[in-house]
């Protein structure tokens, strides 16, 4: 049985809910490690079937169609909204039970919010400057009347990870349909139903056939044959930087465009004249959210050194209050980790820093489950990691956090630079000379100061280095699924 009404175990392609060709396979609660239901399994031919939908869908550029019509655009953009708003609380039933996140994070990441951006992608979609007058220019003795168009990309292949599905599936679909696009959504393996409950809704809302359609699957061949397709333009995804490498290298040979969302092990520097208190505590807070399987979560805390006792101390202290709980509890901020695979993935980080060495401060060993099964894991704090160390340096992707000394601001910004990644960062302090300093030696693509939030529907969010390329949500987002067309009209 699944939570939706409609059919989330069901393929959308061209306008129709049907079967996966390979059948179904079962989704799972993270929370209690239970079978909750079936989701279609999709197979390499469904992502052909779906990419000949939307490549029709985008292909028809009579004026009315999907491509030509910014206001049509906007106009089902709300009606998604709204078919999706009339069923919140079943999709937050299913959101829960799927992705392990709590209740409470389904007011506003995880679910409410990129539900509600799709009013945000409406408005773009509506208000946006497609075409723009340059004026005349002459060249080799040719006057012309200079024009730019915007105009969608093409097919957009839209490939997401389990950890904020809504929210990544949205910042894709939502601003590649708003630019004009058609769009094939590939949602990941232990994800499947908050992709495929758009089948139903943009069904309902009247979606133009082949303009978006989803192909869930227990495998990720379905993604790998859209990111080999000819007739996909734009590879959008968003999951581990080893699946992105392989992901360009498997663009290359069509070379389309690739936007990517990768992974981070992003630092929060406290300088020696910031609260130390409120930076281990928010810090503690973020990097154990959604058992820390947030790409952006600072999970390194890298302090002042003869402050590094009271640090731990406080870290510590705050990471005892944050104890695991029932999702469906709206106490609860920490919940399960999303498999098996990924339990071990956490355990396996941390037993290699306890071999290497290093101190366990707090935690260090899976949670007893509060649900009588699942997959939890405790809150931990790890200090005396050597810096370049793998458990320094490598996303872990559970809610661990390494704890490093600096010397001094300069020294503080060169360890949270010395990563691959720069997806995210934080920076603690007072004088704001030493705070402006900081921000521009912190090479990421985001960044919070003092705890202030930088992530919103109009904010561009990506990475720099490692950590991606291109950038989602914002204009910036939009722009992402656009391509320019200038014009020279001879008199
Ligand atoms: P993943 O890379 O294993 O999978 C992500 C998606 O890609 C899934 O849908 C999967 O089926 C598909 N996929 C896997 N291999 C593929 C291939 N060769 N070709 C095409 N598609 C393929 O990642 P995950 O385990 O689902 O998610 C966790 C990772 O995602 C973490 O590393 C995390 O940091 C990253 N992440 C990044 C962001 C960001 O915005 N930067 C956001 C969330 C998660």
């Amino acid at each position: 049985m699944n939570f939706f009404p409609d059919d989330t175990s069901s393929l959308y392609i061209d306008g129709e809910l049907r079967p996966g060709s390979g059948g179904t396979y079962p989704v799972s609660n993270p929370a209690t490690g239970k079978e909750i239901g079936l989701a279609a399994n999709g197979t390499p031919e469904d992502a052909d079937l779906a990419v000949a939908a939307a490549r029709r869908a985008f292909d028809d550029q009579a004026e009315g169609a999907w491509s030509q019509d910014p206001a049509m655009r906007a106009r089902l953009l709300r009606a998604l909204h709204s078919e999706l708003t009339a069923r919140i609380e079943e999709i937050r039933e299913l959101t829960i039970a799927e992705v392990g996140t709590s209740y409470t994070m389904t007011t506003g990441a995880q679910m409410q919010d990129p539900i509600d951006g799709l009013l945000y992608w409406a408005d773009l979609a509506e208000n946006f400057t497609y075409s723009e007058d340059k004026g005349e220019a002459e060249l080799m003795g040719i006057r012309s009347r200079h024009e730019v168009r915007r105009e969608g990309a093409g097919v957009v292949a839209a490939i997401t990870p389990w950890n904020f599905p809504h929210q990544i599936n949205f910042a894709k679909v939502g601003a590649a349909l708003a630019a004009g696009c058609t769009v094939v959504l590939k949602p990941a393996p232990d994800t499947p139903w908050t992709g495929a409950l758009l089948g139903p809704a943009a069904q309902a809302a009247g979606f133009p056939s082949g303009v978006l359609n989803i192909v869930t699957s227990e495998s990720n061949d379905p993604g790998e044959r859209l990111v080999e397709h000819p007739d996909v333009d734009v590879v959008s995804f968003t999951g581990s930087s080893a699946t992105g490498r392989k992901i360009m290298a498997s663009a290359a040979p069509t070379l389309k465009k690739v936007f990517l969302e990768l992974g981070g092990k992003s630092a929060a520097i406290v300088l020696d004249d910031a609260d130390l208190a409120a930076a281990c505590m928010m810090t503690a807070i973020t990097c154990t959210l959604h058992a820390g399987q947030g790409c952006v979560f600072t999970t390194r805390l890298v302090v002042p050194r003869q402050k590094l006792d009271e640090a731990i101390a406080v870290t510590s202290d705050v990471m005892a209050g944050i104890v695991p709980g029932d999702p469906h509890d709206p106490a609860t901020m920490c919940g399960p980790i999303i498999n098996q695979r990924q339990l071990d993935r956490v355990s396996g980080y941390v037993d290699l820093a306890r071999s290497e060495g290093a101190t366990i401060e707090f935690g260090g060993e899976p949670f007893p489950s509060p649900t009588g099964g699942g997959y939890w894991y405790t809150p931990t704090l790890i200090s005396g990691l050597d810096e370049h160390s793998r458990v320094a340096q490598e996303e872990i992707f559970g809610p661990v956090l390494a704890i490093l000394p600096h010397d001094g601001d300069d020294d503080a910004v060169r360890i949270a630079n010395d990563n691959p990644y720069g997806l995210s960062g934080a920076v603690w302090g007072t004088d704001p000379e030493r705070l402006e300093r900081a921000i521009r030696g912190m090479r990421t693509g985001t960044l919070s100061i003092n705890g202030g939030q930088y992530f919103g529907q109009d904010m561009p969010f990506g990475g720099v280095k490692q950590s991606g390329i291109g950038r989602e949500m914002g204009e910036a987002g939009f722009e992402e699924f656009l391509e320019y067309k200038s014009i020279g009209y001879g008199t």
